[in-house]
């Protein structure tokens, strides 16, 4: 199981909060009398708590009839009907009258307390009213007609207070509507005491500004976030979701538009609400799969967007009669919406996906409020419209999941910052003792390159080197530069006769006493090829070559390796070459290579002659 934290905690006290406030503004009436048959008598004079009553019950009606005050006594009605409740749901005759149409509505309310400052709270009446009380006319909104043309829609909750000057009170409104598909008094009536009912719209109104308010800041915000952040859409489903039921606020309730824009035209104002709804829901389900990919279906969201998007078109193509008509099934999709996102948060709480726990405890306080609104609108709930309520409270929800996922952002990406400046003070050292390792490794590769695998010492490629800076040194100090090129004698018939193992070991031998001898001449060995080495000796005369070959090739002779197939002696013998360059003498050589060629002329006249000698 999660841990509950801080912020469930949080959230848990404010649905708390939020329930007691939604139950502060639904003060239950029970205690009180219905009217009947028109007429209402005050049981309870309200003083006390609660300081109100609603006028429900059954009221005179007149269908087709708009009847003045002062001439209602002596007509009859065609019927009592109950208030609060559409018309279209009266039987009159064994007939129900439909939704377009006009009537006159009357309620005398006895035992009023005279002389007390009361007054009347007077919810939206669909479409258009003109109310009288005791034959005053106190409120009238929209145009009351008796044709289409005649009418006009307008809709404003609105409370007024007056002083009772008789213990009756004669309530007449007249009522036409020719644009939605419901008529009439559709919500109830309240009456009580002036302060305390205009303290309650205060509160009601200062609660519908705060909400309209939050959830547009929200809007503001986390749209914004997606603007400066476009990889993550949930930012932008969450704050368009916001904006739509923000604005949506500002038309239900208290109506907060009229008091911005007095002349919006009621029109565009019940457009503007219904495609609100439709958006909002369409926006929080892509929220809700954007948060849960794999609990939320493509499908599912796919098709409530189609839906909503068709909803909203008919909306805006159709007049408002038509369009409010088809508002109760884009309701049963958003009931089927409500409770496919509780699956969702449900399968999303049972995996333990992140956030899922608060997100389903705001998620059922809205599944709750969208319920009791739905009802409400049909007449089955006394209640509000609380879905301001439930949206703040799911908002609230997501907006802690959507700051926690922002938070953990900022975390891994401030310990990201911390472990690459760490890397960074550190790498310096690293690159130290990177090249310091390559360095070795070079000099190992290096030396591994310039020596001979077989015999150890210096190689070909290494003797080209050596003699080139040798050439140079000589050419420079003005000196002689002797070479030597050295061949062992016989050597095919040495492995033929003493085995190939055996060569390498004879090598091995003569290459070792070749280097020792050529260091004691202040000189330097290669292995020159096969069974051939090169001497190089800085600074020797012709005549000091000659005597340091020598004594190199007789001290070959006296390893005394055996060879018993030579012709020429029983030992191992070598075959020498010599050629000098005295840089200081005129006509001398002119290259390092005509050097070369020179000694391995020699080396050849050498053989020639005979083999196991020195020849210039
Ligand atoms: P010459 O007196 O005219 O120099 O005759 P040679 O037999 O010494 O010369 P030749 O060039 O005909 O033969 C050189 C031989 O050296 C042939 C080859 O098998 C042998 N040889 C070359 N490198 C190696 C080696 O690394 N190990 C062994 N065992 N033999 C080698
Ligand atoms: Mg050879
Ligand atoms: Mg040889």
């Amino acid at each position: 199981m999660m841990r509950p934290d801080i912020r469930s905690i949080l959230l848990l006290v404010f649905v708390l909060c939020a329930s007691l406030l939604a139950g502060c503004l639904q003060m239950p009436d029970a205690s009180f009398n219905k009217a009947r048959q028109g007429r209402l008598e005050l049981a309870a004079i309200p003083f006390g708590t609660p300081k109100k009553v609603s006028l429900d019950g059954e009221w005179k009606f007149y269908w087709n009839r708009l009847i003045e005050p002062d001439r209602i006594d002596t007509q009859s009605p065609d019927a009592l009907v109950q208030v609060p409740s559409t018309w279209d749901k009266i039987t009159m005759e064994g007939a129900t009258p439909g939704g377009l149409g006009y009537a006159t509505y009357a309620l005398q309310v006895t035992n009023i307390p005279v002389g007390q400052t009361l007054a009347l709270e007077v919810p939206t009446i669909l479409t258009a009213y003109k109310l009288w009380i005791n034959g005053n006319l106190v409120s009238s909104v929209g145009e009351v007609g008796t044709s289409p043309e005649a009418a006009s829609p307008n809709r404003k909750a609105i409370t007024i207070p007056f002083v009772a000057d008789q213990p009756e009170l004669n309530l007449v409104i007249q009522v036409s509507n020719y644009s939605n598909n419901h008529g009439g008094i559709w919500q109830s009536l309240w009456l009580g005491d002036s302060e305390a009912l205009l303290a309650r719209k205060q509160i009601r109104i200062s609660l519908e500004m705060f909400l309209a308010g939050a959830l547009f800041i929200m809007a503001v915000y986390h749209s914004g976030l997606w603007l400066i952040r476009r990889n993550d859409k949930s930012s932008l489903y969450f704050g368009l979701y916001c904006f739509f039921i923000s604005s949506r606020g500002l038309f239900i309730g208290e109506t907060l538009y009229i008091v911005l824009l007095p002349r919006f035209p009621w029109d565009s104002s019940i457009r503007i609400e219904f495609l609100c709804f439709y958006m909002s829901v369409t926006f929080a389900l892509r929220f809700l799969r954007s948060l849960y990919p794999s609990e939320c279906s493509e499908i599912v969201v796919k098709w409530v967007t189609r839906i909503s998007v068709i909803f909203s078109l008919i909306t805006l193509a159709l007049p408002p009669p038509i369009f409010t008509n088809w508002l109760v099934y884009y309701q049963i999709v958003t009931v089927i919406s409500v409770l496919y996102a509780v699956f969702v948060f449900a399968l999303a709480c049972y995996r333990r996906r992140e956030g899922s726990l608060i997100c389903a405890a705001g998620g059922i306080v809205l599944a709750a409020t969208v319920i009791n609104d739905i009802l409400f609108q049909h007449g089955y709930a006394k209640s509000e419209n609380l879905v301001m309520l439930g949206l703040f409270s799911f908002v609230l929800a997501q907006s802690i999941i959507l700051s926690k996922k922002f938070s953990k952002a900022f975390t891994s990406s401030e310990e990201l910052a911390q472990n690459l400046m760490v890397l960074n003070n550190t790498l310096e050292e690293k690159v130290k003792e990177r090249t310091s390792d390559l360095e070795k490794l070079n000099t190992i590769l290096e030396s591994q390159s310039l020596a001979d695998a077989l015999t150890g010492i210096p190689n070909r490629r290494h003797f080209t080197l050596a003699a080139s800076r040798s050439w140079t040194e000589a050419q420079e100090k003005q000196a002689c530069l002797a070479i030597l090129l050295m061949d062992i004698d016989h050597f095919k018939s040495y492995n033929d006769t003493h085995g190939h193992l055996m060569g390498d070991a004879c090598l091995q031998k003569v290459a070792a006493c070749i280097q020792e001898s050529a260091l004691a001449s202040g000189g330097h060995a290669f292995r020159y090829g096969g069974e051939e080495f090169a001497v190089i000796l800085p600074g020797r005369s012709l005549e000091q070559a000659m005597l340091c070959a020598e004594s190199m090739a007789q001290r070959v002779c006296s390893l005394e390796i055996e060879h018993l197939t030579s012709s020429t002696a029983s030992y191992i013998t070598i075959s020498c070459g010599v050629a000098v360059l005295n840089a200081g003498a005129p006509g001398t050589y002119r290259s390092l290579e005509e050097l070369l060629q020179q000694a391995d002329e020699a080396l050849y006249r050498a053989k020639h002659a005979g083999r196991n000698r020195v020849s210039v």
